[in-house]
């Protein structure tokens, strides 16, 4: 498993994270993203770690657990 960690205060609400990943990321009301799932599997580990890659602020990190 990894874990999927986002810092609402530096998110900018660019939302790359979200269209590559829609299972796992979200945007609130307010425009600032939601982790939907903080557990992803080892096989969609690369997959949501491009994704948080994908953040231009750097607000998303996936880790090994
Ligand atoms: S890509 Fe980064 S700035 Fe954009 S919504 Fe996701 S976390 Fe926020």
């Amino acid at each position: 498993m990894a874990v999927v960690k986002a810092d609402p205060g530096l998110c900018q609400g660019y939302a790359n994270c979200v269209v590559a990943a829609d299972d796992v990321f979200d945007l609130d009301d307010d425009g600032v993203v939601v982790v939907l799932r903080d557990e992803v599997e080892e096989s969609e580990k690369d997959r949501v770690t491009d994704a948080a890659r994908s953040c231009p602020v750097s607000a998303l990190v996936v880790e090994s657990s």
